[in-house]
């Protein structure tokens, strides 16, 4: 039995596990991989105080290296249910291993949002990709399409530049979303060709992407673009299947949290970072709420044991 186990191994996750450990609290930590949306950051991150410019890779090896220092047990599995039984959490993950604890931290944050058009099951992973940083390396002087002219997708397109011959960036929208700066260094690289009321239709191709077929909003016209790559970046959705049953969601599927203790409907079941309904969605502020969380999991502990 253990007295928290934390989900996630992102930067609330990762700060939930230090801050449990300080407080002493016999704590296991499960996540499928360490570092989540950092990870997959395609630009430096300039934001987080300490480090002026940082690679998501670096920062995301800090923060291992600064959790395997501390007293928590770590463990790399999938959650794929939790149940509340009297007082105490059962937790079963994808490898069908089972653990109890006193108190539970979701920090599951986000996975990249799907497209849901024909073709998308098909090609992961034979071009198409939700990951630039990951996979961009592997398409060298390929024409390629980013799905998404906001700053995800602008960011994609300046790292992707490094390798590819050329980038489309499809937007649904009118107009682009990504910031001005994002903006003109993607037309620096003299390599991107943005096209603006793109509704996404299919991907097609053989054994690989050879192309992606869109809408043009505005005349209704088909088209069809050769790419042997496409990036996916329109947005996130909340990962919160295993929890379903213990808590409640806003219209975004993002848990429902008390600001204080970010505890959620569920006692001693906490939920923090980019998985609760919380609004500004940053490296510093999941950070914060997981830090905060493992502080108020350890008060309910002392009141309630
Ligand atoms: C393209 C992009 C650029 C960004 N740039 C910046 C920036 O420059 N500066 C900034 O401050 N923020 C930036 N952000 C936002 C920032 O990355 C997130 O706010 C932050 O990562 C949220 O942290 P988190 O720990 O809540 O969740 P995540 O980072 O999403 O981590 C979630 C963790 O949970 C694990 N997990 C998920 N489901 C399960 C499960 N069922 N079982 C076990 N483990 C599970 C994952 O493997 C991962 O370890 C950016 C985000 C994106 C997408």
């Amino acid at each position: 039995m253990f007295d928290l186990i934390i989900i996630g191994g992102g930067p609330a996750g990762v700060t939930a596990g230090i801050y449990a450990s300080r407080q002493k609290l016999n704590t296991l930590l499960i996540a499928k991989g360490f570092g989540g949306q950092v990870a997959k950051k395609a630009v430096a991150i300039e934001n987080y105080p300490g480090f002026k410019k940082i690679s998501g890779q670096d920062l995301v090896k800090k923060f291992e290296d600064h959790l395997r220092k501390q007293k928590v047990e770590i463990k790399i599995d999938e959650v794929e249910k939790i149940e509340k039984i009297n007082n105490n959490f059962l937790v079963v993950t994808k490898s069908k291993k089972e653990f109890q604890a006193k108190t539970i931290i979701v920090a599951s944050g986000a996975d990249p949002r799907l497209l849901e058009v024909l073709g998308e099951k098909e090609f992961i992973g034979k071009g198409l990709s939700y990951c630039a940083i990951c996979d961009g390396v592997l398409f060298a002087d390929k024409i390629v399409a980013v799905i998404g002219g906001g700053d995800a997708g602008f960011e994609s397109a300046i790292f992707l530049s490094n390798y590819v011959k050329k980038i489309y960036i499809l937007e649904y929208g009118s107009e682009v979303k990504a910031d001005k700066t994002n903006q003109e260094i993607v037309k620096k690289t003299k390599k991107a060709e943005i096209i603006t009321n793109a509704a996404l239709k299919e991907i097609r191709g053989g054994e690989f992407v050879e192309s992606v077929v869109y809408e043009d909003r505005g005349t209704e016209e088909e088209k069809i673009l050769p790419v042997e790559g496409i990036f996916v970046e329109i947005g996130t959705q909340p990962a919160t299947s295993f929890v379903k049953d213990l808590v409640e969601f806003n219209e975004k599927d993002e848990i429902k949290v008390e600001f204080e203790t970010y505890q959620t409907k569920t006692t001693g079941l906490f939920a923090v970072g980019d998985v609760n309904v919380g609004q500004y969605k940053q490296i510093i502020t999941a950070c914060g709420e997981g830090a905060k969380a493992a502080l108020a999991a350890y008060g309910y502990l002392k009141r309630t044991q």
